[in-house]
């Protein structure tokens, strides 16, 4: 199944990268790194507005504040954003502003966010929880589908495993399962699976060569300042060389890159 999120396709042939800072921290940095991604060949934009943090003192997001920025820096590039709602409440607000809306692992099992989404005809990126079965994570976005919106991607964002020199998990295993088992697009965030830059990259070729349908990444300008998972976020530098690898590694697939 194919799932149109602006006017890019994702679920085709064609491999869709979608980049951007964690959270969106002010006009320069959003405008900066948009910029610098779409050059690279990112098809779509992401930035948290609101932010799911686990702790209520760390950064929760510009919210309202950055609506008027976000306008201008996406007519100036042209790419849709991908960008996470995290309560019902911010649906309405948030749509004329994004392309598709993402749930947050925080909220896979908030029922009452999927259906109320599944009610909106806007895309819906759906995250797996760091603790849910594959099982769980297919028939969440059987909730939005449900409500008659058709349009959702599944996202495998890493799981907890009893490791804990990583962040998370990546679990490739889920990535092809959805894939065989579902008929939405199946799309990875690397960046949260592992949360060390570094790790970054490999991941990304990984999840390709597995026949996932895109990518979900963090990049910021200046990762040491950022507010929010700087640890795992590439350079504006690392993410154009992780592209120009990963077109290689599509290319021997027979795949090509979404510009
Ligand atoms: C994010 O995308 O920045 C995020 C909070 O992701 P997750 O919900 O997967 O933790
Ligand atoms: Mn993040």
């Amino acid at each position: 199944m194919i799932v149109q999120v602006g006017n890019v396709k994702i679920g085709g042939p064609q491999f869709t990268v979608i980049a951007g800072p964690c959270s969106i921290e002010s006009e320069g940095q959003f405008r900066q790194t948009s910029e610098s991604v779409k050059k690279s060949g990112a098809a779509l934009l992401r930035g948290g507005i609101w932010k799911m943090r686990t702790s209520p003192k760390s950064f929760q997001g510009l919210g309202q504040s950055a609506f008027d920025f976000i306008k201008k820096v996406k007519n100036e590039t042209g790419l849709g954003l991908v960008s996470e709602v995290t309560d019902i409440r911010q649906i309405e607000e948030i749509s004329p502003f994004v392309d598709a809306f993402q749930v947050g692992a925080r909220n896979m099992h908030n029922y009452s966010l999927l259906k109320e989404l599944g009610h909106q005809p806007k895309p819906v990126l759906l995250k797996r929880n760091f603790s849910a079965f594959i099982d769980e994570w297919l028939k969440a976005a059987d909730y939005v589908a449900q409500g008659g919106n058709q349009n959702v991607i599944l996202c495998e964002r890493g799981i907890r495993t009893f490791e804990t020199a990583t962040r998370n998990t990546l679990d490739l295993n889920a990535v092809v399962y959805a894939k065989k088992n579902s008929h939405f697009p199946v799309v990875v965030d690397p960046s949260h699976a592992v949360g060390i830059s570094e790790l970054v990259a490999p991941l990304c070729f990984a999840a390709a060569a597995a026949g996932a349908d895109g990518l979900i990444v963090e990049v910021h300008p200046e990762p040491a300042k950022a507010l929010s998972d700087g640890d795992q976020a590439l350079t504006l530098e690392g993410f154009d060389k992780m592209m120009k690898q990963l077109e290689k590694v599509l290319n021997a697939f027979d795949r090509t890159l979404k510009m």
